[in-house]
């Protein structure tokens, strides 16, 4: 008997297939041993999240992708790059590669450096320091 039956997150299952794995996902897959998908995964679905699943580990309890953890929630993604690109105790902001460098050291998330590209573009700080 399956109870998991993940959130429906909308559009078509061809969109779906072509969407990134999910953390939940993946976490199921590696944590079930009798019902490691949604009731309605697809087979393409089914390949990808295995596939994908190969380069994730699970470690305390949370999924890490080449062993670097895994942050799924968009909030803590926002307070790691904060803090990360703002660490003060040099005095200055880290520039793109810099803090793209430091991230990618410790965590992974699906899109990290075009969100990293564009945190530190737009920062409000950095902006200042250009003018
Ligand atoms: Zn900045």
């Amino acid at each position: 008997m399956c109870e998991i039956v993940l959130a429906s997150r909308g559009g078509s299952a061809m969109a779906a297939a072509r969407k990134a794995v999910t953390y939940d996902e993946v976490y199921q897959f590696l944590t079930k041993t009798d019902c490691k998908y949604a009731t309605n995964c697809s087979e393409s679905r089914k390949r990808a999240i295995r596939k994908f699943s190969k380069n994730v580990a699970l470690v305390d309890g949370v999924l890490h992708y080449d062993h670097r953890k895994w942050i799924s929630d968009s909030k803590l993604q926002g307070q790691i790059l904060n803090s990360i690109h703002n660490d003060s105790s040099g005095g200055c902001h880290f520039g793109r590669d810099k803090t793209r460098q430091k991230i990618a050291m410790r965590y992974y998330w699906h899109g990290m450096y075009e969100d990293i590209d564009e945190y530190v573009r737009t920062c409000v700080d950095c902006q200042k320091v250009r003018q």
